[in-house]
């Protein structure tokens, strides 16, 4: 088979191998793709923060969060967006080969060469609103697919909504993993290398290298669950190892830059 997408970044927002190992028969997708491809475990550096929109940032730029100081969706009251973020992407060197969908380092989560508002801004805790999204970006995905960019990015941030309110509660958990795998399924295989990576992992609050939130959201919700040093990544058909976020940036450069 001739691929014309050479590369396909799948960004998975909080996805943990505490649930995908255990559960590798209820993931067939993940279990393919371990199968076929290297898996291993990102442990973030120390003196990183591990905060999604700092690592998303560091994934696609290069620059370590110690340098781009970009930590917070809201800082100062001012929801922040690419322009506060003094970086240069990617896609800001090579425009015309990547379309990325949805890569939450700002909110609603960032598109580029492609258009898709996800419901509630994407900062929604509705389970309705939260399926319905990963159905929309699922389908936005095989639309860009089939328009054949050199490289994708496609990205799910609803585990991490999901595994703040719900850690602990396994099969509620496990749902959503299930969801995320199904929905990876149906483009997974339309690019020639693969890579399926996330920003951090999870666990219970208290467990984690560093705390990185209060133990009650803004709107009075118990958190249960906090980001954890270690990520998962597998890559398919990759001659360069990915050893942390910045390691994604200096792929796609090689590949394309
Ligand atoms: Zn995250």
């Amino acid at each position: 088979m001739i691929f014309v997408t050479k590369l396909l970044v799948i960004g998975v927002d909080g996805a943990t191998w505490k649930v995908i190992k255990p559960n590798l028969d209820s993931l067939p997708v993940f279990k393919k793709l371990c199968g076929e491809g290297k898996s291993g475990t990102i442990v973030l550096p120390e003196g990183e923060a591990v905060i999604s929109p700092a690592i998303w940032t560091t994934m696609f730029s290069g620059v370590p969060g110690s340098k781009h100081g970009h930590e917070k969706y809201v800082k100062d009251g001012k929801l922040q967006s690419r322009d506060d973020i003094p970086v240069e992407f990617c896609w800001d060197k090579i425009p015309d080969k990547i379309v990325a969908l949805q890569v939450p380092f700002v909110i609603p989560p960032f598109n580029w060469n492609c258009d898709y508002m996800p419901p509630g801004f994407g900062a929604s805790k509705d389970e309705a609103e939260l399926r319905q999204d990963v159905e929309g970006i699922t389908a936005k995905a095989k639309e860009i697919l089939a328009s054949s960019p050199e490289c994708a990015i496609v990205c799910y941030n609803h585990l991490d909504r999901v595994q703040h309110f719900h850690w602990g509660e396994d099969e509620y958990v496990l749902e959503w993993y299930k969801l995320v795998d199904s929905a990876i399924g149906e483009f997974v295989d339309k690019a020639e290398k693969v890579i399926v990576i996330s920003d951090h992992g999870f666990c219970g609050v208290g467990e984690a290298r560093d705390k990185t939130l209060p133990d009650v959201a803004a709107d009075g919700q118990r958190l249960k669950g906090d980001h954890h040093e270690e990520a998962i990544i597998i890559t398919k058909g990759l001659d360069c190892e990915i050893k942390q976020p910045g390691d994604v940036y200096r792929a796609i450069m090689e590949m394309f830059g």
